[in-house]
């Protein structure tokens, strides 16, 4: 017998684990609604070459990271790595790209092959809310509070935001050349990934993480000193805006996203319980990408979150399922079809009403209902079929009995009179 195992960086999310990642899942989802961003889904598979443009061969994401294989009509084709470059092409290819204001989110798998560790796979979840045809500063402010707002929501605390800004092409690159002249007095001193970047991506050097070649870069030139009066009056903007609003930040000139179709903003929200791999979320203004990608020039800003790592940064309070309404203990022949018959019914309530379906012994069955703390259980025998009714118990929170009272099967008014003063106040969701 072969033993199979999964592939190493994916996991299996079982049942108890779900109930987490269902409830953190909810809350995201209504905070969506609430500040009007719709849903959009797109393939999980896509052209290899999307991602090529769309991120850019000079990251470590395409060029280390992507899970790339010929389909069997001998195309290349890549699982997605991230979102933001399929919902720009979904928008181009549906036309609608153009249209102002749209507030667009996407929840779902991601890959990249990279070594897996704590709050790091190789199939990971993203959630990522893009605001595309918004220009103005407040569209910045806007989504950086919408990311804290669900972190807030989630219960998450101990959370940093630090924010920069890379200006727009021009004060970037006025701001390279003059970093570039730096980097050549400086190279030797840096590390040798940094050093090979100097080519191909010179930005992302002051994203390392090497000690040394961060202490170093304290007195490279900073990208605010380039910024033209209009880029840093849009910067102070945002500033002064998330001080109205309280949302505390910091300001951090190193934080950069290695492309050239950013602009502006950058920011990134960090949780000091994470660990090494601290940030749960990630964004910033791309107001090229979507020209680069051969549709029109539209300004957006997006940011993805890590589900991984918000939920490990969730509280247990959240792993916590609704508990069971209802236990129908039954055994006998007729008993069990009219159980099965009242389970049913009680659904449609909206209460979660669990049928024994075992057919073992009564005491077995009410263990059973003791063990998940049934609220209440319904109790039919054959005895109590043949008369056409049931029993109904309710329990008090230390699981002793509160009340009982039969009931006639077809006696639905004292059914749902029951339920309703008994269960439906009782409800916690
Ligand atoms: P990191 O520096 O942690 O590698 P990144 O810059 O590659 O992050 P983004 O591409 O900005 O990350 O993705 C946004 C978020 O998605 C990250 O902040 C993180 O929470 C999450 N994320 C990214 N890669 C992984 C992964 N391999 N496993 C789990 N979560 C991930
Ligand atoms: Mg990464």
């Amino acid at each position: 017998m072969n033993n199979f195992k999964n592939l190493r960086g994916t996991v299996d999310l079982l049942p108890d684990q779900l109930i987490k990642w269902q409830n953190v899942e909810k809350i995201i989802v209504e905070q969506l609604l609430r500040s009007s961003v719709k849903e959009i889904r797109t393939p999980i598979l896509e052209m290899t070459e999307l991602f090529l443009r769309g991120i850019g061969e000079g990251t470590d994401v395409v060029s280390k990271e992507m899970y790339t294989f010929l389909d069997r009509g001998d195309r290349s084709c890549s699982l997605r790595p991230e979102g933001t470059a399929s919902v720009a092409r979904a928008l181009i290819q549906n036309g609608i790209s153009t249209k102002p204001f749209q507030k667009l989110w996407y929840m779902g798998p991601m890959f990249r092959y990279e070594r897996p560790q704590a709050g790091r796979q190789r199939q990971f979840h993203q959630l990522g809310v893009e605001f595309v045809g918004y220009e103005s500063f407040r569209s910045d402010v806007e989504i950086i509070t919408l990311a804290w707002d669900i972190l807030e929501k989630l219960g998450i605390k101990e959370l940093n935001l630090e924010i920069n800004t890379l200006g727009d092409n021009t004060d970037r690159s006025n701001f390279q050349k003059a970093f570039l002249k730096w980097l050549e007095v400086n190279k030797n001193s840096l590390d040798l990934d940094s050093q090979k970047r100097i080519e191909k991506n010179p930005l992302r050097i002051l994203d390392t993480k090497n000690v040394q070649t961060k202490k170093i870069l304290e007195d490279a030139p900073r990208l605010v000193d380039f910024l033209s009066d209009k880029s840093l009056k849009r910067y102070l903007n945002i500033k002064e805006q998330l001080k109205l609003l309280k949302i505390p930040y910091v300001e951090n000139f190193h934080l950069v996203r290695g492309l050239d179709y950013y602009t502006h903003t950058a920011f990134e929200i960090t949780s000091g319980s994470l660990g090494s791999q601290a940030t749960v979320c990630g964004g910033g203004r791309y107001d090229n990408l979507i020209s680069l990608m051969g549709g029109t020039e539209t300004p957006a800003i997006g940011f993805a979150i890590g589900l991984e790592r918000l939920i490990i940064l969730s509280g247990n309070k959240l792993g916590e399922s609704r508990e069971t309404d209802i236990y129908i203990v039954n055994k006998g022949i007729h008993a069990e079809k009219l159980a099965m018959d009242l389970s049913r019914k009680l659904r449609n309530y909206d209460l979660i009403a669990e049928l024994d379906l075992s057919g073992a012994s009564f005491s077995k069955q009410f263990k059973k209902a003791n063990k998940l703390k049934s609220k209440s259980i319904i109790v039919i025998g054959d005895d109590e079929a043949f008369k056409n009714q049931f029993i109904i118990r309710l329990f008090n929170n230390d699981n002793s009995e509160n009340k009982e009272e039969t009931i006639s099967i077809e006696d639905n008014i004292k059914l749902e009179k029951w339920v309703k003063s008994n269960l439906l106040l009782h409800k916690n969701l």
